[in-house]
């Protein structure tokens, strides 16, 4: 619905529109701020960003003024557009927030032309009128197709790639679900067997393979559950301070530790800031297991020690866990597998140590559920140190 040309008021509203613009973008910013509920700061982190919105506005004017001048992929306003779509999918925001950011929009624009109108000296029709709004409400219109196709195609991409990680994941787990099924069947089924009875070595060797085929499975269906808990995370959240949460992981490994002649040590300067204790007793558990499973029988004096620190170098504050040992370290071609699912580095070389592979990763999904890290270092002649970081929350943990 055209205005004829000589109406000159499509032109007259885009001129206000673009001498508006700047005022207008904040207005519509305020209103996102007040009415989508996210942190003010969160809108336009950059400078550079919030510079592109009266773009946005320019680009509507533009259209208002010449509909002959059809909003496609290749002007700049779209490109804006699509750069937001970009931005709101990088901070998580949802397709909801982008419908009700660009409805704010036209709420803006409409109602600052509506309150001019009547202000400008343009004879015109009320045919001219409605197709005026018909042109704005369809540059709106676009310039929001532009920013939420950019956002569905970027979170499609996400959707694919977690199938195919869970795919690829199902694939390991039924693997390892195969293998150690096979080995408690193979097992039992020799031990059917009538000669075996006669022969006590035999018979002691496939007990010993159903055995440990089936610890290997209740470890590992154990693993999976604890994974199963750390993704999505909405349980209840219990604080204690470091001290309080490590003192308890060494309370329970203690008994290992000296079974296997491993001194625990702990720092005595742990910072005594609140964490989240099931997150935190879950991945030292882990680190500090490790250790002592991993400890060197050959070593005189074998020892686990776990340190805690405040890093104020990050970009933002965070707390940085330490389990160090002098074990049997990991040679240097497997280190950048450790936190991969069921990647076990020493299969081979020390079959009879137990494991499922699957405790790094839980660690890493737990700690980067909680917005922080995890990764190992071998910065010393021998041993391991395996590390994950949480960010400080308060203000008074930055310290
Ligand atoms: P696992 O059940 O095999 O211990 P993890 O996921 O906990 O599984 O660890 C993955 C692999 O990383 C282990 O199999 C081992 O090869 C290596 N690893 C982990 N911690 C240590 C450590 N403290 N010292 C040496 N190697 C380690």
């Amino acid at each position: 619905m055209a205005p004829p040309a000589e109406c000159t008021l499509a032109e007259a509203l885009a001129d206000e529109l673009r001498v508006a613009r700047d005022d207008l973008t904040h207005r519509w910013l305020e209103r996102i701020a007040a009415r989508v509920n996210i942190e003010p700061n969160r809108i336009f982190p950059t400078d550079e960003l919030l510079n592109h919105v009266p773009l946005l506005v320019d680009g509507i004017a533009d259209y208002l003024e010449d509909p002959a001048d059809e909003i496609s992929a290749d002007i700049p306003v779209i490109a804006k557009a699509m750069e937001l779509g970009e931005l709101r999918y990088e901070q998580g925001f949802s397709a909801h927030e982008i419908l009700k950011e660009y409805e704010i929009m036209g709420g803006v624009l409409f109602g600052y032309l509506a309150a001019i109108a009547d202000g400008i000296d343009h004879k015109c029709t009320r045919g001219e009128l409605l197709a005026c709004g018909h042109r704005l409400f369809r540059a709106v219109a676009v310039i929001q197709q532009a920013t939420t196709t950019q956002f569905m195609r970027l979170s499609e991409e996400r959707v694919r790639e977690r199938e195919n990680r869970l795919r690829s994941f199902n694939r390991t787990v039924s693997h390892e679900l195969k293998n150690r099924i096979g080995g408690v069947v193979g097992g039992a089924q020799m031990l059917r067997e009538p000669w075996i009875l006669k022969d006590e070595a035999q018979r002691e060797r496939f007990s010993t393979i159903v055995l440990s085929n089936a610890e290997a499975l209740q470890s590992v269906l154990e693993d999976l559950l604890e994974l199963s808990r750390t993704d999505g995370e909405v349980r209840q959240h219990r604080n204690v301070e470091l001290p309080q949460a490590v003192a308890e992981v060494a309370r329970q490994l203690r008994e290992l530790a000296s079974e296997r002649k491993v001194e625990l040590r702990v720092s005595p300067d742990l910072p005594t800031i609140e964490v989240d204790a099931a997150a935190v007793e879950l991945c030292l558990t882990n680190f500090v297991s490790n250790g002592i499973k991993y400890a060197d029988p050959e070593a005189e004096q074998r020892w686990v020690e776990v340190t805690g620190r405040i890093d104020t170098d990050a970009p933002s504050p965070r707390l940085v866990i330490e389990v160090r040992d002098n074990g049997i370290g990991v040679p240097e071609d497997a280190r950048d597998r450790l936190f991969d699912r069921f990647y076990r580095a020493h299969k081979e070389v020390y079959p009879t140590i137990a494991g499922t592979g699957l405790g790094l990763s839980i660690v890493r999904d737990t700690v980067e559920n909680l917005g922080g890290e995890a990764w190992a270092e071998f910065d010393q002649a021998k041993g391991s140190a395996f590390k994950f970081s949480l960010p400080c929350r308060r203000e008074m943990d930055r310290t």
